[in-house]
């Protein structure tokens, strides 16, 4: 049916009325920084974000996120910042800023090229705990390895950590014998402690990462020179990677007994 006069008439009006009142919005308020970052499988990171995890905050606008607690947190500041910056003052889009490789093969990463090392450490509170304690209360044994290794570790049960972990850990149980010096004598899981010479809290603070034998790693820290290193077996970091945890063995600044669940960045 066609539309009526009037009704056509406010169409007309409304188009060359809100079109130009648009433009000058975006003019007025511009939306912070061009390129929108991408999952490393090419999705919206802010689609990443919701899927992986859920019920936790509810997106106010395209740059703002409310928490399940009524906190108003914007992702992404506007600011262009350099590694180093970034490293101190990450907002939650720039922790998408260097997309993560998962199932590339083993190989020295390009300067500065640290996918996942980028953190915005609010972000995480708000998912995992405000402080040591809130994260004890959601700390979960875990049996590492069944039928292997005799030993439980700790691990954080929100946003589906501790069950990744699990399954992570049935799987490498699986694995033939030889891989299992790089898994025994962990280096550990959850730690309320600052990055080594930073104040920044480490990823172990929210009990979402763990450090395989250290016996085997090698960290950029401990190295005199840089010069980047692996001995970790690919199998393991595959299956690492399966169930959405990062390696960082695929930083720069290196750290191969390093792994830490972040699905959004396998997403
Ligand atoms: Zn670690």
């Amino acid at each position: 049916m066609a539309k009526p006069a009037s009704a056509k008439a406010f169409i007309f009006i409304a188009y060359f009325a809100i079109l130009p009142l648009a433009a000058a919005t975006a003019l007025l308020f511009p939306q912070p920084a061009a390129t929108r970052p991408e999952t490393a499988q090419g999705g919206d990171y802010l689609e990443a974000l919701l899927a992986c995890y859920p019920n936790m905050f509810i997106m106010q606008d395209t740059n703002t996120i409310i928490w399940n607690d009524g906190d108003i947190q914007s992702i992404d500041d506007g600011e262009l910042k350099d590694f180093e910056t970034m490293l101190i003052k990450a907002d939650i889009a720039d922790q998408f800023s260097i997309p993560y490789p998962a199932g590339a093969a083993a190989a020295p990463p390009a300067r500065n090229q640290d996918p996942g090392r980028i953190r915005n450490t609010a972000f995480f509170k708000k998912l995992y705990g405000n402080n040591a304690a809130d994260v004890q209360a959601s700390l979960k044994p875990l049996l590492w390895m069944p039928g292997v290794f005799d030993r439980t570790i700790l691990f954080n049960t929100r946003c589906g950590a501790w069950d990744s972990l699990k399954k992570v850990s049935e799987e490498l149980a699986a694995l033939p014998a030889r891989f299992h010096v790089y898994l025994e004598n962990i280096g550990g899981t959850y730690a309320w402690r600052p990055i080594q010479g930073t104040d920044r809290l480490s990823p172990h603070s929210f009990g979402i990462a763990i450090d395989i034998n250290t016996a085997y790693s090698h960290y950029w820290l401990w190295d005199a020179t840089y010069q980047y290193q692996n001995k970790i077996p690919m199998e393991i970091v595959e299956i690492f990677e399966k169930h959405g945890f990062i390696w960082g063995g695929r930083w720069y600044h290196y750290d191969t007994m390093h792994f830490e669940y972040r699905p959004e960045l396998l997403w």
